[in-house]
């Protein structure tokens, strides 16, 4: 036997002593995940004591499918953020104290966390950010606006990116915090996206107090923290889907279903499903070079190639989707607002063809719109000419913003 088969043999007896002591069926869902948090097998390139074993990211995936195949229960749409790059830049940025308060209430989703960064009027140009984090004794004070936070109304805290200089350049004089969201200063309305669900949410942020304790990373190198966290947010990425499955499987099942399969209309709806297929397999096959390729520590373009793909793939695979079922793909049950519970429950519930369809554009705006994936992909990897950038150099104080 291999060295590499020995380790997998290791990992799934630790995954299978996990599910024997807590039966997924029977055991409530923060007490498992509790329990794989203690067993070090949250996040197993974590050390010791903070959810891991100090092994390889790649040992994880083991250790999901295990668990994955027993029915154990799983945070990672529940508290996507923070398992995400929240608990990544805890790690890396937090204090011994912050470690050991925060990481496990996040494995567990006993703590929700969201992600304070997108403005009114900052969002592709995040840097040009406005809320303002000013130094009070041991405390900062915060004021200022948030857009898009995404399960705000359930969080318990927040990843906060404030500027604490405006007189240096925009990058330059960013702070990154944790701001407690159950204080008064900070207020939360959903907002009401075109599905009905309201699933992110405007926050308000009037002198809200947060000790310098919960700073993360050194003051002015909140851009810094962001970015290196935000790369962390690859060990959250999802296994490759297997070949055919997700939209486009529902494509293939809603084509079979449909009784009329030889109109011309029927025939065209063939053609584009079969096109479609191929660009699904396409990205997937892409998706997994690309996982390979960050392995390896080398994250080529097919990082941003595969965002941009994926985000307008999705989009046409959801406008398919509604076209396969015909005039049945008009209905829809209720654009009433719907406070998202953030990914408990099934949130596609009744109709979920045309749910998806209403939802697809999130895909190319979430993360990054698909133009910026274009800039990226035109000047890091065509090396096409940059952007001009008319408030390079100048103090933030001084560039014009919306
Ligand atoms: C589902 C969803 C969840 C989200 N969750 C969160 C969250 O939890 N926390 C958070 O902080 N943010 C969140 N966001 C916000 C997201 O990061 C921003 O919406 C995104 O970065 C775009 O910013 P914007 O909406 O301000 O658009 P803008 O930046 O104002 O862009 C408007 C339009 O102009 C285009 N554009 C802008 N700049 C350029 C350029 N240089 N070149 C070419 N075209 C350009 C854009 O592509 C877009 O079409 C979420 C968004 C979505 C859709």
């Amino acid at each position: 036997m291999t060295d590499q088969q020995n380790a997998t043999n290791d990992l799934e007896e630790l995954a299978d002593e996990l599910l024997a002591s807590h039966p997924p069926a029977t055991t409530p869902m923060e007490v498992f995940l509790g329990a794989q948090f203690d067993a070090g097998l949250a996040w197993v390139h974590f050390p010791p004591g903070c959810g891991g074993l100090s092994l390889p990211t790649t040992a994880q995936a083991t250790i999901d499918a295990r668990l994955r195949a027993a029915g154990a229960p799983s945070g990672r749409m529940i508290n996507t953020t923070a398992y995400g790059q929240g608990a990544a830049t805890i790690l890396h940025y937090g204090s011994a104290e912050q470690r050991r308060r925060y990481l496990r209430p996040i494995f567990t989703c006993e703590e929700i966390w969201c992600q304070l960064f997108s403005e009114p009027g900052a969002g592709s140009d995040l840097a040009s950010l406005a809320t303002r984090a000013e130094p009070d004794g041991d405390e900062w004070v915060v004021n200022g606006q948030k857009v898009w936070t995404t399960r705000g109304h359930l969080a318990r805290f927040g990843l906060l990116l404030a500027r604490t200089d405006p007189e240096q350049v925009k990058h330059a004089g960013l702070t990154y915090f944790v701001l407690d969201m159950h204080q008064p200063g900070v207020e939360v309305k959903p907002l009401r996206q075109m599905t009905g669900d309201a699933g992110f949410n405007e926050v308000f942020i009037n002198d809200a107090r947060i000790a310098d304790s919960e700073r993360l990373g050194e003051v002015g190198e909140g851009w810094k923290v962001s970015t290196t966290t935000l790369a962390n947010e690859r060990y959250n990425f999802m296994a490759p889907p297997s070949r055919g499955s997700g939209a486009i499987g529902t494509s293939v099942q809603l084509w079979i279903d449909r009784t009329d399969k030889a109109s011309p209309a029927a025939l065209a709806l063939r053609d584009r499903l079969l096109r479609l297929w191929i660009e699904a397999e396409t990205s997937r096959l892409t998706s997994i070079r690309a996982t390979e390729a960050r392995k390896k520590g080398n994250a080529g373009p097919e990082s941003s190639i595969g965002k941009l793909g994926a985000a307008e793939l999705g989009k046409k695979i959801a406008t398919l989707n509604v076209d396969l079922l015909g005039a049945e793909g008009m209905r829809y049950s209720s654009y009433e607002m719907r406070i998202s519970d953030g990914g408990r429950t099934q949130e596609l519930g009744e109709y979920p063809v045309q749910r998806a369809f209403v939802s697809s554009p999130s895909g190319s705006i979430a993360g990054g719109t698909s133009d910026i994936q274009r800039n990226i992909i035109g000047e890091r990897v065509l090396g096409l000419p940059r952007e001009p950038a008319p408030d390079k150099g100048l103090p933030w104080s001084q560039t014009l913003r919306n």
